[in-house]
C-alpha cells in the first residue's frame, strides 16, 4: 500500500515510515537497509543518522546499496558483534563461577569423608567383638560408597561445565573473527587491516625488515555495476578477492579497504618484490573471463590498477597508505590496468 507524503508525516507507525522513506531515497529494500533506516528514523543512533544524512546530502537524496552496506557495517554490524561478545563473556564468567562452586563443593565433601575415616580409624572395635566389627565395616563401606557416588556426580558436572566453557570460547573466537572480516569477500576488513599495518610497522622498525603495501582499485567499476547490476558487481568483488588469495603467499595480509578498493601487506618485500606481487594479481585477473551464471553471458574481463609503496623508517600507517594511494592514482592517470611504484611518482614529479 502506497502512502502519500502528507500521510508519511502524520503517521506514527515507524515501520511504514521506514518503508516510505526508503522508497523516497531510492534505497535498496533488503533487510540490512531496513535495519539502517529503522535505526535512523527511530532516533536511536545519532551517529548513524549523521552519517546517513551526510550520504543523502552528498548524492542528491539517493541512497545506494554501497551506502547501506557501509553504514550497516560501521554502526549496526559492529554494535551487534560487541553486544554478542559481551553476552558470551558474561556466560563464560557465569560458567567459571559455577565451576569454582563445584570445586569447592568437591573439596568440602572430601574433607567430610576424610574426617569420617579419621574418626573411624581412631575407633576400631576389638576383633573379638564381631557384631561391633561388622557394624564398623558396614559404616565404612557405606561412607565409601557415598563418596564414590558423589565423586562421579561431581566429575560429570565438572565435565559438563568444562564443555560449556569450551563452546563459549569457540563462540567468542568466532565473534572476534566475524568482527575482523569483510562479510562479502571473507577478506580482512579495514579495521583488521589497520591493526595489521600498525603491527607490520612496529615489527619493521624493530627488526629492520622491509615490507610493501599495495593498494588496488577496480577499473571502471561504476560502469560495470551500471551495466550488469550491483549483485553481479558483488561477484566481481569476490572474484578479485579470490584471485588475490590464490596468487599471494599465505603471509600476505589481504583486505577489502572499502568499496572496490583493496589493501595488501606483503611481509619481507621491498619495492621490487611488492611490484612483483601486485603484477602477479593483475595478470592473473586478465586470464579470468567473467561469465554470468544465470544467462551464460560473457561479461569480458575485469582489470585493476595498483599502487605500491615500501616501508621507510619513520613511516606512519597514514604516510605509507598515502604514498601507495598516490601511486595508485598515478596508475589510473596513466591509463589503468597497471602497477605503479612510488619511485615512479617521484620521477613523474621531478620531470614535471
Ligand atoms: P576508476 O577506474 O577511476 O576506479 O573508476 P570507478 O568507476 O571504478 O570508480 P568510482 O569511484 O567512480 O566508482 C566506484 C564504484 O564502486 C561505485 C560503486 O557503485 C561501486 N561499489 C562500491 N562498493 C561496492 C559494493 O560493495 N558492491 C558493488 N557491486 N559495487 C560497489
Ligand atoms: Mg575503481
Ligand atoms: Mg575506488
Amino acid at each position: 500500500m502506497e502512502q502519500s507524503g502528507s500521510n508519511i508525516a502524520r503517521t506514527n507507525d515507524l515501520p511504514e515510515r521506514v518503508v516510505a522513506t526508503m522508497r523516497k531515497h531510492g534505497s535498496p529494500c533488503d533487510p540490512r537497509a531496513f535495519e539502517v533506516w529503522y535505526a535512523h528514523l527511530g532516533g536511536e543512533m545519532p551517529s548513524l543518522s549523521a552519517a546517513l544524512n551526510a550520504a543523502i546530502a552528498a548524492s542528491d537524496g539517493i541512497v545506494t546499496s554501497a551506502d547501506i552496506e557501509n553504514l550497516h557495517e560501521r554502526f549496526i554490524g559492529s554494535e551487534r558483534l560487541s553486544r554478542q561478545a559481551e553476552r558470551t563473556s558474561l556466560q563464560v564468567l557465569g560458567e567459571i563461577e559455577a565451576m569454582r562452586a563445584l570445586v569447592e563443593k568437591a573439596l568440602g565433601a572430601s574433607e567430610i569423608y576424610h574426617g569420617r575415616l579419621t574418626a573411624m580409624s581412631e575407633d576400631v572395635p576389638p576383633p573379638t567383638d564381631r557384631d561391633k566389627l561388622r557394624a564398623w565395616i558396614e559404616a565404612l563401606v557405606m561412607s565409601t560408597r557415598e563418596e564414590v557416588v558423589r565423586k562421579s556426580q561431581l566429575e560429570n558436572e565438572l565435565r559438563n561445565s568444562a564443555n560449556e566453557i569450551r563452546n563459549l570460547r569457540a563462540a567468542l573466537e568466532s565473534t572476534r573473527a566475524e568482527a575482523l572480516t569483510d562479510p562479502l569477500t571473507g577478506l580482512a576488513n579495514r579495521r583488521h587491516f589497520e591493526e595489521m599495518l600498525q603491527k607490520s610497522i612496529d615489527q619493521a622498525t624493530l627488526r629492520r625488515e622491509p615490507f610493501a603495501l599495495v593498494m588496488a582499485d577496480i577499473d571502471y567499476f561504476k560502469r560495470f555495476n551500471d551495466a550488469h547490476g550491483h549483485l553481479t558487481g558483488d561477484q566481481v568483488l569476490r572474484l578479485v578477492a579470490r584471485t588475490m588469495k590464490d596468487k599471494l603467499k599465505d603471509k600476505a595480509v589481504i583486505a577489502r579497504f572499502g568499496g572496490e578498493e583493496f589493501g595488501i601487506i606483503l611481509p619481507e618485500a621491498d619495492l621490487i618484490a611488492g611490484k612483483f606481487g601486485a603484477e602477479t594479481v593483475r595478470q592473473a585477473l586478465l586470464t579470468r573471463e567473467l561469465i554470468k551464471r544465470s544467462t551464460n553471458e560473457n561479461l569480458g574481463r575485469i582489470t585493476i590498477s595498483l599502487g605500491v609503496a615500501s616501508y621507510r623508517r619513520g613511516d606512519t600507517a597514514g604516510s605509507l597508505v598515502d604514498r601507495a594511494d598516490q601511486a595508485l592514482m598515478q596508475a589510473k592517470r596513466d591509463g589503468r590496468n597497471r602497477t605503479i611504484t612510488e619511485d615512479a611518482i617521484e620521477t613523474a614529479i621531478r620531470v614535471a
